[in-house]
């Protein structure tokens, strides 16, 4: 096991006490919502006050307004096919940006195949998207503009309020993908005028296999799963009551906590990046220095694999991720970091660190301790370490200060 974990955004631990206000639903009140005995409609209600909270904790205006999901993913994938069936005579083009996260991106690609058109707006070297380019894109044939709220690679924010305001003056719905940003970071649909709003417990401390998406009233969205019409007959299937109790328990406490969490981990992500650049040669310090997730820091090497520094980490009890997190089993350089602007080597040699509530200072420290040592390494076995110079590498990183100098 590792004894340091800095890959909060690929998953956290159950809390105890969301584990605790799961289990009686496991074992004692097992009953299906739908049953209209007793032991039925207890479930019934424990899910319906979830939801409640779940909408309360949102902003939302009305707990109908919550579905709940089989996973982030399927909350994505519900709220871009579902807007894209019921709306398909209006139009068939859809807006989105070339960093999304792939339970985003895929669904669209599969959108394309049945011949609708997207357009993947790119974003600046810090990793954020220009509402105005967005806004540009949009078309008389738009009917969904889907912008993530915080990316899970470089952790930038994107300027999802301002988007709204464009398309909801011109009767578009927006989705965003705020998987990452619960807990984190304030999510208020309202203030962020989202139409549709996707979430997962496990990136807070809840339950892996359950996440909800927020779907504003009037918002047209047809069903993707078919079945007995539970959840208001947009995501059939029996629920998964103890998923939804730990996902409104996980989520109830990741609030109250967030914001002393976040000036906590903003002062160890700022040791950290200050740590590992002062240490660590032909270093970059990947998205936005400010608009960027409390615990998030993403750095790129020279000539350095990502996942062989990961394998590094993880023989010294460290967890952390490449860039290409969330598609490690293939070898492919991060979308994410490519459009960035950055080069294929660039996004290669990316080091994705996400800390959470239990990550401490000594952690931090051990971390800038043996990085420098392990990038030494990796970097003398490099085939290109030889021949490579800094300038060299500074135009092939396409480092934006150097690249003109060619
Ligand atoms: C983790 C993640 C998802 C997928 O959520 P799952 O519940 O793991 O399916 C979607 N979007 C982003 C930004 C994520 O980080």
């Amino acid at each position: 096991m590792n004894e340091i974990y800095f890959d909060h955004s690929a998953t956290t631990p159950v809390l105890p006490e969301v584990v605790e206000a799961m289990t009686a639903y496991f074992t004692d009140y097992y009953g299906n919502p739908s049953s209209l005995y007793q032991t039925g409609q207890r479930s019934r209600q424990a899910v319906e006050a979830a939801r409640q909270s779940v909408a309360d904790l949102l902003g939302a205006d009305d707990p109908k307004e919550i579905i709940f999901t089989g996973s982030g993913t399927e909350a994505d994938n519900l709220a871009i096919k579902g807007v894209a069936a019921a709306k398909a005579k209006r139009g068939n083009h859809i807006v989105t940006l070339a960093i999304e996260h792939p339970a985003v991106i895929e669904p669209l690609r599969h959108l394309e195949k049945q011949g609708f058109k997207v357009t993947y707006v790119p974003v600046d070297k810090s990793g954020i998207a220009d509402p105005a380019e967005v806004v540009a894109a949009i078309t008389d044939k738009t009917i969904l503009v889907s912008v993530m709220l915080a990316n899970n690679v470089i952790g930038t924010i994107q300027p999802v309020g301002e988007i709204s305001r464009q398309t909801k003056a011109r009767g578009i719905a927006l989705h965003t993908d705020a998987v990452q940003a619960v807990g984190n970071i304030a999510v208020k649909v309202n203030e962020l005028g989202a139409d549709l709003l996707a979430v997962s417990a496990h990136k807070f401390h809840g339950p892996k296999g359950i996440g909800a998406l927020y779907v504003r009233k009037g918002t047209r969205l047809d069903s993707i799963i078919h079945g007995g019409g539970q959840e208001r007959g947009k995501r059939s299937g029996t629920e998964n009551v103890p998923g939804i109790i730990g996902f409104a328990k996980a989520m109830q406490i990741a609030e109250a906590e967030r914001q002393v969490k976040a000036a906590r981990l903003i002062s160890l992500r700022e040791r950290l990046v200050k740590g590992v650049l002062d240490n660590v040669d032909e270093a970059i310090y990947l998205g936005d220095p400010v608009r960027r997730l409390p615990g998030n820091a993403c750095f790129s090497f020279k000539h350095i694999e990502g996942e062989s520094l990961v394998l590094h980490l993880d023989m010294m009890g460290i967890a952390a991720s490449s860039g290409s997190a969330c598609a490690s089993h293939s070898l492919e350089p991060s979308h994410v970091i490519l459009a960035m602007g950055y080069s294929a080597v660039a996004a290669h040699g990316s080091l994705r660190i996400t800390m959470g509530r239990a990550t401490t200072e000594a952690e931090v420290d051990k971390l800038i301790d043996v990085l420098p040592g392990i990038v030494a390494r990796l970097r003398e076995m490099s085939p290109f370490s030889a021949e490579a110079t800094a300038e060299t590498f500074m135009a092939e990183f396409g480092g934006e200060e150097h690249a003109h100098d060619h």
